[in-house]
């Protein structure tokens, strides 16, 4: 089986990272809870969109070394690699930043697939397992292209689009609860990576 795999917000968690990096800049207090989209409404409370916009470059690029995996994630694709199943990484991703430096974010992403998608010093994904589109037809096109029998995202209109592969599994990464456990179209709603791991392993 092939397991395909979205990478910001899927894989990775910025909650912590967006919290430490508005703590830094002053431009939240303590009482902010540690949460990326927690952080963003109150940029936007307080007209700081811009602000909101030039810290995602500044996260994705220049800190994204110290991003964290979601709990369970690395052992759910370490468990699945183990049983036989093939899996690779599809994202779509601008290359540069809208507001403040320029910095690469997929040379950024890549850095951090190898230096924290590792078991027991083994790199997990080799540079053809992972895919960094720029647009969301452009992932969707190469989901299909690949031949995913499953595809898990954090963002419904991804599992949505009309591109998107009749005969792939789609279930949608759900941490926070935003969604019921189904959604239209047969979406497979998760809350966890040991969910994900028991229920599709
Ligand atoms: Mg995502």
């Amino acid at each position: 089986m092939l397991i395909g795999l979205d990478f910001d917000n899927t894989i990775v968690s910025y909650d912590s990272l967006f919290h430490k990096v508005a703590l830094e800049q002053d431009v939240i207090s303590h009482t902010i809870p540690v949460n990326k989209i927690a952080v963003r409404n109150h940029l936007r409370s307080i007209n700081k969109e811009d602000k909101w916009t030039e810290m995602q470059g500044h996260v994705y690029g220049k800190r994204m070394n110290e991003a964290q995996a979601y709990a369970g994630a690395i052992e759910f694709i370490d468990r699945a690699k183990q049983l036989g199943h093939s899996l690779c990484i599809i994202s779509h991703k601008t290359q540069y930043p809208f507001l403040g430096p320029q910095y690469d974010l997929h040379k950024a992403a890549i850095g951090w697939i190898d230096q924290h998608l590792v078991m027991n010093d083994k790199a997990l994904f080799s540079k053809v397992d992972y895919f960094f589109e720029l647009t969301k037809d452009d992932k969707v096109n190469r989901i299909a292209s690949m031949g995913c029998d499953i595809y898990i995202d954090d963002l419904p209109e991804i599992l949505l689009n009309p591109l998107f592969p009749a005969d792939c599994t789609r279930v949608l990464f759900d941490p926070e609860r935003h969604h019921a456990t189904s959604i239209e179209g047969e979406i497979r709603v998760v809350n966890s990576w040991k969910q994900i791991e028991k229920e599709l392993l």
